[in-house]
C-alpha cells in the first residue's frame, strides 16, 4: 500500500491530510494499492493562494536559479526512479520497464530539457527595425495543471518544468486513476529545496477540484491535459475570468504507407505505435492507410507484427504490454471491438475473447486483446473515434489524393506518420496533412519540438521553446532597445 508516503494534499509546502480519500486500483489485480486525498474548493483556494504568494519571489529570480532549481528536481526524480516505476506500474499496469524506461525517464529529461530551455528562452529581445522597442516574456501568474493518467509522471512534467523555467508557479490536480506518482513528486520538490508554495497538489475529482481551478480568478493559465469533452468543458468555466487556455486533448492519427514505401517497416512501426502503453497514447497511430494493391499484404503484415505482443505481468521486466488502466477503459476497448465488427470491419487478430496466457492471480485485471481490425472504412465509429486502447485500423487507399482525404478525415489532428522511398515525397505528404506531428520514416520523437494537435486534438503547444511560451505574458517597452 502506498498510503503511508502520501499523508494528504501538498499546499503552500505543507501536507494537508483529509479524511475523505480516493482510493486508487491496481489494473492488474483490480485491488486496492493505496488511496489520496478528495480534495475540494477551499483546498483550491488554499493552494492558488500559497502559489501566488510563491509566485512573488520566484518571477523575481534569474533564468540561471531556476534553471538549477529544476536540474535539482530532475536529479531527485532520477534517484527516485525505481520507486516511480514501481508506484506508476502499480497504478495504471504499465510494465515494469516501460515504466522505468518511458514513464519517469522521458519525464526526467523534460525537466533537464526545460531547464537548459530557461537558460536560452528569449526573454527580453530588441525589435531591430522602427521606433525602439523591446519585447518582455514575462511570468503568466499561477499555472493550474490538470493532467491524465497514460503517462502520469511526463504529462505533470511537461507543465511543470515549462512554467517553473520562465517564472511561474503551479497547482496540480492529478487524474484520479493515477495520482500517486504526483505526491511522489511532490515530495521530490520538497526534497529538491524548491520554495514552498511554488508547486502545489490537490488531488480530487475533475467536477469539484478541475472546475474550481478552472474557474478561480487567481489562476491565470490553465493547461489541461486530458479527454476532448472535458477539454471543452474547461475551456467554457475558464472564459469568465477570460484566462488563457492549452488543450492537449485527443487523437486519431494516421499512418500512411505511400505506394513506394518499405511496407514492412511502415506496419512493424505503426503496430508498435498503436500497441504502446496498451493503446493508450494520445499520439498513438490508430489508423493505417495503403495502396489498395498492397493492402493484403499490409493486413498479413499487421497480423505477423502484431501476434508479437504479449500480455503479462506488469511487475515482471520485459517487453509485454499490461492491462487497460481502468474498468472502465477496457470496457469502452471491447465496446468499440464490438461495434467495429456489427459495422462490418474483420477482427483479422486479437478481438472479443478473453485473452489467455494471463498469469495466475491477475485473472481479475482489466485485459483486453491487442487487435487488428482490417476491411474498416472511413464511416466507421472504430475509424472516427479515438478508442485509447490496442486496435488498429487498416484502410485501403486508391491514389495519394484519397489517401490525403483519408488521413484528413477526421476531428482530431494531432499526429501522422508518411511512409516512403523518397523523404521529399514524404515530406511533401505530411505538409497536406492537417495535424500537428508527422513522422517520417519513423522519425523518433524530439524533446525540444512543439507537441499539440490540429481540429478537436488541442490549442497550444507544449514542450521545447513553445511550450515556455504558452505560461508567459508579452509585454512591449516602447523607447527602448
Ligand atoms: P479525462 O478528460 O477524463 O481527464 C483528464 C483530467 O481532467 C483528469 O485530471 C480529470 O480529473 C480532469 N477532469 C475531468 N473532467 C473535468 C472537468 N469537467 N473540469 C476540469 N477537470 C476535469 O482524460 P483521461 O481519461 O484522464 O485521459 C485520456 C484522454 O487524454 C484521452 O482522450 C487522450 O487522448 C488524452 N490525452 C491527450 C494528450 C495530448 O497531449 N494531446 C496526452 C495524453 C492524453
Amino acid at each position: 500500500m502506498f498510503d503511508a508516503l502520501h499523508p494528504g494534499l501538498f499546499v503552500g509546502g505543507r501536507w494537508i491530510g483529509l479524511d475523505s480519500r480516493i482510493p486508487v486500483g491496481n489494473p492488474a489485480t483490480a485491488e486496492t494499492v493505496g488511496s489520496v486525498p478528495a480534495g475540494g474548493k477551499e483546498h483550491v483556494d488554499l493552494a492558488v493562494a500559497a502559489a501566488r504568494t510563491a509566485f512573488g519571489h520566484w518571477s523575481c529570480t534569474g533564468p540561471g536559479e531556476r534553471a538549477e532549481a529544476l536540474e535539482r528536481l530532475a536529479d531527485t526524480v532520477a534517484a527516485r526512479e525505481a520507486e516511480f516505476a514501481r508506484t506508476i506500474t502499480a497504478e495504471m499496469g504499465a510494465p515494469h520497464d516501460f515504466s522505468l524506461q518511458v514513464q519517469v525517464r522521458l519525464a526526467v529529461d523534460v525537466l533537464r530539457a526545460q531547464a537548459a530551455l530557461a537558460r536560452t528562452f528569449p526573454f527580453s529581445e530588441s525589435l531591430p527595425d522602427g521606433p525602439p522597442a523591446r519585447v518582455l516574456r514575462e511570468p503568466a501568474g499561477v499555472v493550474a495543471a490538470i493532467t491524465p493518467w497514460n503517462y502520469p509522471l511526463y504529462q505533470i512534467t511537461a507543465k511543470l518544468g515549462a512554467a517553473l523555467a520562465v517564472g511561474c508557479a503551479v497547482v496540480l490536480k492529478p487524474s484520479g486513476v493515477a495520482p500517486l506518482n504526483a505526491y511522489l513528486l511532490a515530495d521530490c520538490a520538497q526534497q529538491a529545496g524548491l520554495p514552498a508554495g511554488l508547486f502545489n497538489v490537490v488531488s480530487g475529482s475533475g467536477r469539484t477540484v478541475g472546475e474550481a481551478l478552472a474557474a478561480h480568478p487567481g489562476v491565470d493559465v490553465v493547461s489541461f491535459t486530458g479527454s476532448t469533452g472535458a477539454g471543452q468543458h474547461v475551456m467554457r468555466t475558464a472564459a469568465g475570468t477570460v484566462k488563457r487556455v492549452a488543450l492537449e486533448l485527443g487523437g486519431k492519427s494516421a499512418a500512411v504507407a505511400l505506394p513506394d514505401a518499405d511496407l514492412a517497416a511502415a506496419v512493424g512501426a505503426t503496430v508498435a505505435s498503436a500497441f504502446a502503453n496498451t493503446g493508450q497514447t494520445c499520439t498513438a497511430l490508430a489508423r493505417l492507410l495503403v495502396p489498395a494493391e498492397r493492402y493484403a499484404d499490409a493486413v498479413d503484415a499487421a497480423v505477423s507484427a502484431g501476434s508479437r505482443y504479449t500480455l503479462g505481468d506488469p511487475t515482471e521486466p520485459g517487453g509485454h504490454l499490461g492491462p487497460s488502466a481502468s474498468p472502465e477503459q477496457r470496457d469502452t476497448v471491447l465496446e468499440y471491438i464490438r461495434l467495429g465488427v456489427e459495422e462490418g470491419a474483420r477482427v483479422v487478430l486479437g478481438g472479443l475473447e478473453a485473452p489467455d496466457g494471463i498469469p495466475a492471480g491477475l485473472a481479475g485485471g482489466h485485459w483486453v486483446r491487442p487487435t487488428v481490425l482490417a476491411d474498416a472504412k472511413p464511416s466507421m465509429r472504430v475509424v472516427r473515434e479515438e478508442i485509447f486502447g490496442p486496435v488498429l485500423c487498416l484502410l485501403p487507399y486508391v491514389d495519394e489524393t484519397e489517401a490525403v482525404l483519408l488521413a484528413n478525415d477526421c476531428d482530431y489532428g494531432l499526429s501522422g506518420a508518411v511512409w516512403s522511398a523518397d523523404t521529399d515525397r514524404a515530406v511533401a505528404f505530411a505538409r497536406r496533412m492537417r495535424t500537428g506531428r508527422v513522422e517520417i520514416n519513423g522519425g523518433a520523437f524530439n524533446l525540444n519540438a512543439p507537441s499539440g494537435g490540429y481540429k478537436l486534438s488541442g490549442l497550444g503547444r507544449e514542450l521545447g521553446r513553445w511550450g515556455l511560451e504558452e505560461f508567459c505574458e508579452t509585454k512591449t517597452l516602447q523607447g527602448v532597445r
